[in-house]
């Protein structure tokens, strides 16, 4: 698997660290709270793991699996949800956990409906942007790095369903996409 990788962008060092004071902040903004952390299946898995290991509040983990992205490295611009929150957001302080924003679309529509099923706030925790990306703006709240143009893969992200588990954050080689 790793011999697949071009450029580690990423390290796991890196992530941990970042990770640390994310959660940190996210500890003391949300002082005397109860929020709950929406994770985006199935991207934020890592993210979420690592980032609630230093929030020293309590908060509830809730999970949403939604789809943009047919398989391949282009974005269909679609966004379906296909396993939905148990429980209702209504009145709650949601911080949703997702691995990447890039054209935003994703976020952009769960952050609207959240705040139209009725949750009081909703911020967003990512462990990646890639800015130059954007189609619609996106306020994340707690970012781990920006990261240039690229499709990336680890750390959660995949290609086709693949290198998930890779503890950094790297780009694929070029032939890997071509076979
Ligand atoms: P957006 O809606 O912001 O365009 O895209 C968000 C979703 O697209 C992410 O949750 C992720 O699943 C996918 N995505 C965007 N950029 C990348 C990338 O560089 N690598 C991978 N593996 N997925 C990406």
């Amino acid at each position: 698997m790793i011999e697949d990788i071009k450029e580690v962008l990423v390290d796991n060092k890196k992530i941990e660290a970042r990770c640390e004071e994310l959660g940190k902040e996210i500890s003391k903004d949300y002082q005397g709270r109860l929020p709950i952390l929406v994770g985006l299946l199935k991207g934020s898995v890592p993210f979420m793991a690592e980032l609630i290991k230093h929030i020293t509040i309590q908060v509830e983990t809730e999970y949403m699996v939604v789809s943009s992205y047919g398989g391949g490295i282009t974005s269909s611009g679609e966004i379906q949800i296909i396993n939905d929150l148990t429980i209702s957001p209504q009145g709650r302080d949601i911080i949703i956990v997702e691995d990447i924003v890039d054209s935003g679309l994703t976020l952009d529509t769960i952050i609207k409906l959240l705040k139209y099923r009725g949750a009081s706030s909703v911020e967003v925790a990512c462990l990646l942007s890639k800015p130059d990306a954007r189609k619609v703006e996106v306020d994340v709240k707690y970012l781990g790095f920006d990261i240039k143009n690229e499709f990336v893969v680890g750390f959660g992200l995949d290609y086709d369903q693949l290198y998930r588990n890779l503890p950094f954050v790297g780009i694929l080689k070029e032939e890997i996409y071509k076979k």
